[in-house]
């Protein structure tokens, strides 16, 4: 068998098409440009690439767009400067703190003083706590791509068990946290799983990843996961991104499992688009749920 590949780039490209329609009667009918300001500190060559494909499809969409650099040997007190200036900007809706930040800085510190409403990574633990409850402002923006592959793929995830490899706060947390509640924007087709986490003290892994009908792997060890690892007809999601000699590659040896697998994101052009695309509707959100403020109060 050989596996469906589930095309990430196609799907982002889908969701950045209804985002920019959306955009353009919102700002026709309130006046209001969605802004996302983008603070880079030091000068990763790879965060820059980022943060400037960021900007440009914000610019694509009709969202406004900032960015804010800092020298590498900027100090916490200054970090904290500026977003207490953008927390206080009217027209910046959402604030993206592009990590890692260099290793003087306090990171917790620094992306807890996001204001919650603006923090469109969803990092603040007020976004946090509002996922684990079901009830998010904004979706984490790399879980929240792996939902919509999974539901514009039609691939149910209800009463299924999900295996997530990998325990961060980005990504294999809050994804769990997603997935286990009785509802999501996106239906109850894309909640109600049944998720297993495993991590790096997890005890004989393959035999828990092989019973998994979607195996999501977000651990950074490229071509991790091989075929023997997976069930037969399973559906895998790849959130992995390695840097090797053979260029990037995901953390699942996916010439080997997609063999096995029933259906399979490349990496590239699978998880990653999704996450810019998801950081940019939550712009949006933060900017539809500024105006409903100020006209509220
Ligand atoms: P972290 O390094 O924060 O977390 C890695 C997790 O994997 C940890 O929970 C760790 O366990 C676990 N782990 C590491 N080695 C093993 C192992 N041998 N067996 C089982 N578990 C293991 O990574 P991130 O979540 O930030 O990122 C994971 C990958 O996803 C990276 O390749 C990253 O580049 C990529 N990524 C891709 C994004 C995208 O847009 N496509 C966005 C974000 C990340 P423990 O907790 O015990 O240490």
């Amino acid at each position: 068998m050989t596996a469906r590949i589930l095309d990430g780039k196609a799907i982002a490209a889908e969701i950045r098409a209804e985002l920019g329609e959306q955009i353009e009667v919102f700002s026709q009918q309130t006046e209001v440009t969605p802004c996302l300001a983008a603070v880079l500190v030091g000068d990763d060559p790879a965060s820059e690439v980022y943060v400037r494909s960021k900007r440009r499809t914000c610019e694509k969409l009709g969202m406004g767009s900032q960015l804010h650099q800092l020298p590498a040997d900027a100090t916490d007190d200054q970090l904290l400067a500026l977003i207490a200036q953008l927390n206080a900007d009217r027209a910046v809706h959402g604030i993206l703190v592009q990590l890692p930040l260099p290793p003087q800085m306090n990171t917790q510190v620094v992306l807890d003083a996001v204001d919650a409403a603006k923090d469109v990574d969803a990092f603040h633990p007020h976004n946090v706590g509002l996922i684990s409850q079901g009830r998010p402002r904004f979706l984490p923006c790399t879980p929240h791509g792996v939902c919509q592959i999974l539901a514009r793929s039609e691939l149910p995830v209800s009463g299924r068990r999900v295996v997530i490899l990998g325990r961060s706060e980005i990504v294999g947390k809050p994804l769990a946290s997603m997935l286990v509640q009785k509802t999501s924007h996106l239906g109850s087709e894309y909640a109600n799983a049944t998720v297993t986490v495993c991590h790096s003290r997890t005890e004989d892994l393959a035999a828990i990843s092989r019973q998994a009908d979607v195996l999501v792997a977000a651990i950074g060890k490229a071509s991790f996961v091989t075929a023997e690892m997976v069930q037969p007809g399973a559906t895998v999601i790849d959130v992995g991104i390695n840097r090797t000699e053979n260029g990037l590659v995901g953390d699942v040896d996916f010439e080997g499992v997609k063999e096995v697998a029933g259906a399979i994101t490349p990496v590239p052009g699978g998880v990653g688009p999704l996450t810019i695309a998801m950081v940019l509707t939550n712009t949006f959100t933060a900017a539809r749920l500024a105006v409903q403020q100020s006209a509220s109060a």
